[in-house]
C-alpha cells in the first residue's frame, strides 16, 4: 500500500476522536447513575421516617380526639338536662336516682376530658414531629434538586462537547483511507472503548504488552501491509 505510514498515522490520530467520545459518554453515563441513586436516596429517606405512616396516626388521632368530643358534648347535654329535671322533681327516689345518674355522668365526664386532653398534647407532639420531618425531607429534595440541575447542566455541556469532537472527526475521517479504516471500525468493536490500532512499545504490543516477533515488528515497519499483533489482534504501528 502507498503511504501506509502515513495512513496509520492519520488512522492513529483519527483514533483519538474515538477515544475522547468515548470517555466523555462513559462520564455522561455515570452521571446519569449517580442521578438514580440520588434519587434512591431520597426515596429510602422518604421511607426511612416513615413519614406517610406518621401521618395517617395523626389523622386517626384527630378522629379519636372528634369522636371524644361529641361523647363529651353528649354526656354534657345529658347532665344538664338531669340538672333540670332535678329542679322539678317531687319523688325523693327519682331524685336520688337522678343524682347519682349525674355523678356517674360528671366522672365519666372527667374521664373523657383527660382523655382529651392525653390526645392533644400527643396530636401536638405527632404534629411537631411531622412538621420536622417535613421540613428535613424538604431540604434534602430541595437539595438534591440543584444538584441535579447542575449535573444536567454539566451533562448539557459534555453532550456540546462530544458534538464538537464528532464534527471534527467527521473531517478527520475523510483523510483516512477508506480500506484501512473499514478494518478499524470492524476491529473496534461497535465503538466499545476497544482501541483498533497501537503503537508499539519498545518491543511489545501497546495494547495487550505481549512481547512481539522481531520479526513482526520488522514487517511493522517496512509498511507494505496491514500488520496485527499476534494476540489481541489489533493493527500495529512503529513510531
Ligand atoms: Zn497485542
Amino acid at each position: 500500500m502507498k503511504n501506509l505510514k502515513q495512513d496509520l498515522e492519520l488512522l492513529y490520530e483519527f483514533q483519538k476522536y474515538d477515544i475522547r467520545i468515548y470517555n466523555l459518554r462513559e462520564k455522561i453515563n455515570k452521571i446519569s447513575l449517580e442521578i438514580e441513586d440520588k434519587k434512591r436516596a431520597l426515596e429510602l429517606k422518604n421511607r426511612r421516617t416513615g413519614l406517610s405512616a406518621r401521618k395517617e396516626n395523626f389523622i386517626n388521632l384527630n378522629s379519636l380526639r372528634n369522636e371524644k368530643e361529641t361523647l363529651l358534648d353528649s354526656k354534657e347535654k345529658k347532665i344538664n338536662k338531669c340538672l333540670k329535671e332535678l329542679n322539678i322533681v317531687k319523688s325523693n327516689d327519682i331524685y336520688k336516682a337522678l343524682s347519682s345518674e349525674i355523678e356517674k355522668a360528671k366522672e365519666y365526664k372527667n374521664v373523657l376530658e383527660n382523655e382529651i386532653l392525653e390526645l392533644m398534647e400527643k396530636i401536638d407532639r405527632e404534629y411537631a414531629v411531622i412538621k420536622t420531618n417535613e421540613n428535613e425531607l424538604k431540604e434534602i429534595e430541595q437539595k438534591i434538586e440543584n444538584e441535579m440541575c447542575e449535573i444536567k447542566s454539566f451533562t448539557k455541556k459534555l453532550e456540546k462537547e462530544i458534538n464538537e469532537i464528532e464534527k471534527e472527526r467527521e473531517e478527520q475521517k475523510l483523510k483516512v483511507n477508506k480500506t484501512i479504516l473499514s478494518q478499524y471500525e470492524r476491529l473496534r468493536d461497535g465503538g466499545r472503548n476497544e482501541k483498533a490500532i497501537y503503537v508499539i512499545d519498545g518491543e511489545s504490543c501497546g495494547g495487550c504488552g505481549i512481547l512481539l516477533r522481531p520479526q513482526l515488528i520488522n514487517q511493522v515497519q517496512k509498511y507494505h501491509e496491514l500488520v496485527f499483533c499476534d494476540n489481541c489482534s489489533r493493527i500495529l504501528l512503529k513510531k
